[in-house]
């Protein structure tokens, strides 16, 4: 099997700096989408990444765009399962038992979002971001012509229990009361899709709205349109500290240089509290790492991608390649692969869907940067007048990178639709 963890560099020198405009920290979904919607508001934009572009979770992840998925992760009943899975090796979300005040506040803030009625409130709230983004998405593709990355065909939640398949019904009609558009389908139906089933699915719902992208092929193209651009997009630099001066920040000590910024946007995933240490800042945020394992997309399977809802699995099309994500392992920043949980989404998988060949597998995992509530932050950091943070996308970052960059680009020109910008601030933890 070949672990893929790193994409190549798409350029990397070092920056002769005089003063910028919009430093971003980050060269994955979020700070490229970030600077694409700065570079469309007229700002002078530099992209610095410590490795280059799409690096990190950006790379690999599950290509989901679904705006219909609208329950984060902090949902009812998720608080227990999640406590009788931390004994077992093999369980889709696994929370390293450990002394750590920072997580023990984490868990605390993230059992208060399990509950029903702030499930239910987040609703909306996802459901508006998720949609506004994928309208982004659809924007920026025309707009950099990046064709064939892209494609709204849907999206099938499968369920191989009777059990799962009634929680299911619920979920559709929940999300119904929401104006989500879903339908009930039985197997044969998801068989004329093209989506060869085994014989233990009992049934599931399809979502007619949703997407997809090849998120490599997306975040890499988009760095190269905005280099054609004259947006420099530098790989190789990381950042190490700070220079400041009352209430701002001044520069930016990298692995290159200083480099001096009139605004700093850190947009560095899961690396986000790491790299605001030196400023003393801590977000209410914890790495969570993920896995996918791409296979060779059998004879016969169409482009419908869709969820193993039994056991959290996201199985996508791509490019020739089937891919399946999932696995949420909070134990801070490992990025080791542990094959017991290759093997049993491997496994998992093939309780759902016929012809999945193994032998060929490559296997990459992620850390995706993970808030209580699900949803992202992007905001101003208190005491820092020029420093925006865009992080925390937890299982939502390619999603959402569309809107996270628009709503980055609004921040900073001081226009930040009201409504979002209550719902991403820091200061609701
Ligand atoms: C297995 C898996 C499946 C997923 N599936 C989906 C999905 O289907 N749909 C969805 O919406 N989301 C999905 N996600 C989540 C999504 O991948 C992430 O939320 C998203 O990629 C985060 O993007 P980002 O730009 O914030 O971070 P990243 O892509 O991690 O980019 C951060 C960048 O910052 C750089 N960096 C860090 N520190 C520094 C520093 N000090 N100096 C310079 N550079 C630095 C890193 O090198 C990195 O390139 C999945 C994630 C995983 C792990």
């Amino acid at each position: 099997m070949e672990h893929r963890r790193i994409a190549a560099p798409v350029e990397t020198e070092i920056y002769a700096a005089t003063p910028i405009d919009v430093l971003i920290v980050g060269a994955g979904i979020v700070g490229l989408c970030a600077a694409y919607y700065l570079h469309q508001a007229g700002r002078q934009v530099t992209v610095i990444d410590r490795t280059g572009v799409c690096a990190g979770a950006s790379f690999g992840n599950g290509g989901l765009v679904t705006p219909s998925h609208a329950l984060t992760l902090a949902q009812p009943g998720v608080m227990l399962k999640a406590l009788r899975w931390m004994f077992d090796p093999e369980s889709p979300l696994y929370i390293q038992p450990r002394c750590d005040w920072e997580l023990i506040k984490w868990l605390w803030r993230f059992r208060a979002a399990c509950g029903e009625k702030q499930a239910r409130t987040m609703i909306p709230v996802v459901l508006k971001l998720g949609r506004e983004s994928q309208a982004l998405f659809e924007e920026i593709i025309a707009a950099t012509e990046l064709g064939g990355v892209y494609h709204r065909n849907g999206f099938a939640y499968l369920y191989n229990t009777a059990e799962g398949l009634k929680e299911g019904y619920q979920k559709a009609d929940l999300y119904r009361h929401f104006g989500i558009e879903t339908q009930a389908l039985g197997v044969g139906l998801f068989s004329e899709m093209s989506l060869p089933l085994h014989p233990s699915v009992v049934g599931g719902l399809y979502f007619p709205g949703d997407a997809h992208v090849v998120p490599d092929r997306f975040v890499n193209g988009l760095a190269r349109w905005l280099i054609g651009q004259g947006v420099p997009v530098l790989g190789g630099v990381e950042t190490q500290a700070f220079e400041t001066r009352k209430g701002q920040i001044t520069a930016v000590k990298t692995s290159t240089g200083l480099i001096h910024a009139q605004e700093v946007v850190m947009a560095c995933g899961a690396w986000d509290n790491v790299a605001l240490k030196p400023l003393g800042i801590r977000l209410p945020t914890q790495p969570a790492k993920g896995y996918s394992v791409s296979l060779p997309q059998p004879d016969g399977f169409g482009a419908l991608p869709s969820l193993l809802c039994e056991s959290k699995l996201a199985v996508t099309p791509m490019d020739g390649i089937l891919r399946i994500a999932g696995s949420l392992e909070m134990a801070g920043l490992d990025l080791s692969i542990n094959q017991r949980r290759v093997d049993a989404i491997i496994r998992n998988a093939g309780n759902y869907l016929c012809g999945l060949d193994s032998s060929e597998a490559k296997v990459w995992c992620g850390l995706r940067s993970c808030t209580p509530d699900g949803l992202p932050i992007i905001d101003r950091v208190p005491g820092y007048a020029n420093l925006t943070v865009a992080t925390g996308h937890s299982m939502m970052g390619v999603r959402l990178g569309p809107i996270s960059g628009k709503r980055v680009a609004e921040l900073i020109s001081g226009v930040m639709d009201p409504y979002d910008r209550q719902w991403l601030a820091l200061g609701r933890f």
